[in-house]
């Protein structure tokens, strides 16, 4: 699987000087499979370069997380849209007021864009995600809905054991400002579960977070707590806010990176005191399965002793023969049963 940023900015494309380490374009991501295969998730502005690279490929499936004008308003510049052999398949969230069509239809028709949907040259199909297992060629896909205004959903993108997780719009600390660690009650948590990859909401800085809760997105630290939280091995912070520069985004970045690691060590210095706990508990259960064997031995040699010097007293049993039934017993003790 080969994943190429092609929009990492959120809410309004920012493109210039400003932003060129970071990127401008709004949210668009290339995922091409090992059988060539070809996945794009989402429509922003970096749709329109992309495009202009695909227009070789014979099908497109197009994944949308949500119709919020960032993640769509390239798709009137998406140059297979207009190619009459190219199959398009559109992905996207279902909604339980208006069909996929009708919904992308507002902004593919006058007076926003001057092409219908209906009029668009290439063979398109449109899809409602459902919240379960599909596949596309060789990616197995998991969609699932996330918290954010109105019906969004994020994806799992799996290949021969390889998983990319997607959620660029994604509030999972909202309520109570911190990303929950219970998975349970943690949005999307299925979704970026151990995956290899994760590219998630990472808007505001800790302090912007506040004045922007239930907004439907996270500070970059949410989006490190999110990342440790389902043990992904790589995180990549996506949907940066207009507003933040190469140089703002530098910084936030760091800050935030040097509090993950303080929140890492300190959950390491945990799971070091929980295993301490446990060997200390193992070792005492140890200790109480050897005192129960022992008083248990001790019993069944007072036990054995009465049956010895009763089975002395009633046969008259000369001394050799004593010592063999000793002998005997000892060996049975030995091998776990009893007399
Ligand atoms: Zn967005
Ligand atoms: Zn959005």
């Amino acid at each position: 699987m080969k994943v190429t940023l092609c929009g990492t900015r959120g809410s309004l494309a920012n493109a210039g000087p400003q932003t060129v380490r970071y990127g401008g374009n709004t949210a668009c991501v290339e995922v091409r499979g090992e059988d060539g295969t070809v996945l794009v998730l989402d429509a922003g502005t970096g749709i329109r370069a992309l495009g202009e690279r695909l227009v070789g490929a014979s099908r497109i499936d197009l994944l949308l997380t949500h119709l919020h004008m960032d993640h769509i308003v390239g798709l009137g510049f998406f140059k297979p849209l207009f190619k009459p052999d190219m199959d398009v398949h559109i992905w996207g969230p279902p909604s339980a007021t208006l069909d996929m069509r009708h919904r992308l239809a507002r902004y593919l028709s006058p007076p926003l864009f001057p092409v219908l949907i209906r009029d668009l040259p290439c063979r398109l199909t449109l899809h409602d995600v459902a919240r379960e297992r599909f596949a596309i060629g060789g990616f197995e896909i998991m969609a699932d809905l996330v918290c954010h205004p109105g019906p969004t959903v994020g994806y799992r993108i799996s290949e021969r054991g390889v998983a990319l997780a997607y959620l660029p719009d994604h509030e999972p600390a909202l309520a109570t400002g911190k990303v929950p660690t219970d998975a349970d009650w943690t949005s999307g948590f299925a979704l970026a579960d151990d995956a290899n990859v994760l590219i998630h909401d990472a808007q505001y800085s800790d302090a912007e977070y506040g004045d922007h809760a239930g907004w439907g997105h996270s500070s970059v630290s949410h989006a490190i707590d999110f990342a440790c939280a389902a043990g992904v091995k790589h995180l990549v912070t996506f949907h940066h806010d207009p507003s933040h520069d190469d140089d703002a985004l530098d910084r936030i970045i760091e800050e935030a990176r040097e509090g993950g690691e303080a929140v890492r060590r300190e959950r390491i210095t945990q799971a070091e005191a929980d295993a301490a706990e446990i060997r200390q508990r193992a070792q005492e259960d140890a200790r109480l399965a050897v005192e129960r064997a022992e008083a248990e031995l001790r019993r069944r040699v007072a036990e054995f002793s009465v049956d010895m010097a009763e089975k002395i007293v009633e046969r008259n049993l000369d001394r050799e023969t004593q010592i063999a039934l000793i002998e005997n017993y000892i060996n049975s003790v030995g091998n776990g049963s009893r007399t």
